[in-house]
């Protein structure tokens, strides 16, 4: 592939894998789907994201996202193009338990992050039968649900914001740890307003005071 060199200098030669070497990624485990990889790419960081997209713009090449590879309906797949795996970006950079929040990179897989809130007291709830294999941004591609979806929501409800390199290669960072309907936050942090003394519109005033000023802290 002539433009090998291009993305070998923004991954790295071991990290730039075409022919034989892309077969870990060609196929699911149900042979139902078989691509072809132009080259299988594994960027470390948002940086390199953005240059392997600017460079297949310039060459007009697909770009497929791949995380566990557990979808099994052919979406991360590609023939002749660029398959871009998310595994090396695996780390946990936060588990915030005051905050009830995870920040963490597109190829965490689920069960790492479980396991990660575990240690913390926490849970994440998101779960179904390929969490050791199934990555963040896979499950927040396919807003996956899973066994604990009526209480807690898909993905997409568990998600606070995204950092993400589009197509045009813009980097948007539209995280928001404070959105209105972020997460409940620990018992310490909860707004505690007595009723005994005022009518229902004077209580609802006084709760979302407290709410706002907690927010500008
Ligand atoms: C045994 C088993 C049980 C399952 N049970 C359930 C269940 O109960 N409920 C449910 O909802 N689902 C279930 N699923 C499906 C599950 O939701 C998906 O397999 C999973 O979410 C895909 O994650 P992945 O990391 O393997 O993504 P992949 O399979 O690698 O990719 C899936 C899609 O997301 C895209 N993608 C991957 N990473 C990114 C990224 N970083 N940025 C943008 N796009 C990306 C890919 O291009 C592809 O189109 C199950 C699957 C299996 C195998």
């Amino acid at each position: 592939m002539t433009s090998l060199r291009a993305f070998t200098e923004i991954v790295g030669a071991d990290h730039a894998m075409i022919g034989a070497d892309t077969a870990r990624w060609a196929q699911d485990w149900t042979g139902a789907y078989i691509g072809a990889p132009g080259v299988v790419l594994r960027p470390a960081d948002t940086a390199q994201v953005a240059a392997i997209l600017r460079k297949a713009s310039e060459l007009r090449l697909s770009v497929t996202p791949v995380s566990g590879n557990t979808g099994l309906v052919g979406g991360a797949h590609t023939t002749g193009g660029v398959l871009l795996s998310l595994d090396r970006m695996s780390a946990i950079r936060e588990v915030n338990p005051r905050a009830r929040t995870a920040t963490v990179e597109a190829g965490v897989i689920l069960s790492s992050l479980q396991e990660a809130a575990e240690a913390q007291g926490l849970i994440f709830p998101l779960t179904f039968g390929a969490r050791g294999s199934a990555m963040i941004g896979g499950v927040l591609s396919t807003n996956a649900g899973g066994s604990n979806v009526l209480r807690y929501g898909n993905a997409r409800d568990l998600c606070l914001g995204l950092e993400a390199v589009l197509a045009d290669v813009k980097a948007r960072d539209d995280r928001d740890m404070n959105r209105a309907d972020a997460p409940l936050r620990p018992a310490e942090d909860a707004v505690t307003i007595d009723t005994s003394t005022l009518d229902v519109d004077a209580a609802i005033a006084a709760a979302i005071a407290a709410v706002e000023a907690r927010r500008a802290r």
